[in-house]
């Protein structure tokens, strides 16, 4: 004989795990006594650090490693600077860094802190299926279009949470989209993101760098100015991206014929079995004029009132209290 308690216990139905679901979902500073320790530098003993590369660049590598905190361990993304690297790139991490620690959203990766030991190593939480492009990349028949809408998104909420907060990503890129699972992405990657000035609305850069010119909007090339309205731009480069699953934005055109084509006045075609209204929204991301384009509210705006109309269920954490998705 059983406890009557035990009626709590009927196995809901299943259904796909969703973002809150994850321990993903909430930071892992949430618990005030993780929280109490919490500074933008880590002792370099709380860190294990695994052979295993989760990916590279010119800075260095990224490692995976598992990071134990006062009440929990969690898995983490070691971005692990070369030493002979030059005081500047040590800079740029150290910005990166001063930039994320700003940030809590779920549809963004978390930065855990800095450690300062055989290397300087940036850490973050760990989004174990990787770059959106890749993840995507041969997979047509695994991942449906509704799927996709959802991350897609997922991706417009965190990019409306960024530009609230008056910051500019710059690298927004289905490459630096990372999946925690198929159900669950956050944007990563803030090398060159920027926090704006109270009365500022774009950042003008002085020099042109390494810039990925197929995501940016026609007044980045022209006149270096970034905003949320270029971020929104590449939004657009990247829901391409997404539909096309992992495609090559404007196949083998290279950066300045990418802008004469742009110029005058062409646009990426409408990947194979994208559905209309996805397609609308990245032409309206891809407004010329910064002005005329929607910002971030709108996009996520758009993006939800299609995923609610194309999915069968509304999933918990689309709902207000009275259980209905907000108008
Ligand atoms: P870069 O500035 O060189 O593009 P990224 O921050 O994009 O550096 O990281 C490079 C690669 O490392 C990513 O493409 C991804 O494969 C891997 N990576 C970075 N951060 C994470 C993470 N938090 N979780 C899992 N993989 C990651
Ligand atoms: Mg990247």
């Amino acid at each position: 004989d059983l406890p009557y308690s035990c009626t709590v216990c009927i196995p809901e139905p299943p259904r796909p795990s969703l973002p809150m679901d994850h321990d993903a979902f909430i930071s892992p500073y949430d618990d005030p006594n993780e929280c109490k320790k919490k500074s933008l530098f880590i002792k370099r003993d709380k860190l294990m650090i695994d052979e295993v590369e989760l990916g590279s660049g010119n800075f260095g590598c990224v490692k995976k490693g598992v990071f134990k905190m006062e009440s929990k361990q969690i898995d983490v993304a070691i971005k692990v600077l070369k030493n002979e690297n030059e005081k500047s790139v040590k800079d740029e991490m150290m910005r990166e860094a001063h930039f994320m620690h700003q940030l809590s959203d779920p549809f963004i990766v978390r930065m855990i802190g800095l450690c300062e030991a055989e290397a300087l190593m940036l850490v973050m939480e760990m989004a174990p299926a990787g770059p959106l492009n890749k993840f995507l990349s041969g997979k047509k028949d695994q991942v449906t279009i509704e799927n996709i809408v959802m991350m897609m998104h997922q991706v417009s909420m965190g990019m409306k949470y960024l530009e609230g907060r008056n910051f500019v990503h710059r690298d927004l890129a289905a490459r630096n989209v990372l999946l925690v699972n198929q159900q669950y992405a956050k944007i990563s990657d803030f090398g060159l993101s920027k926090a704006l000035g109270a009365d500022d609305n774009y950042y003008k850069a002085r020099t042109g760098g390494k810039w990925p010119l197929k995501w940016y909007a026609p007044e980045c090339i022209q006149f270096h100015k970034f905003s949320s309205k270029s971020d929104v731009w590449s939004f657009g480069i990247t829901m391409w991206e997404a539909f096309s699953y992992g495609g090559k934005p404007y196949k083998k055109m290279k950066g300045p014929e990418v802008m004469s084509f742009i110029d005058s006045g062409n646009r990426m075609d409408c990947p194979a079995g994208c559905p209309e209204a996805m397609y609308e929204l990245m032409k309206e991301c891809w407004t010329y004029k910064h002005e005329e384009r929607p910002g971030f509210v709108k996009v996520e705006e758009k993006m939800r009132t299609f995923y609610y109309s194309i999915c069968k269920k509304i999933p918990d954490y689309m709902k207000t209290e009275n259980g209905k998705p907000p108008k």
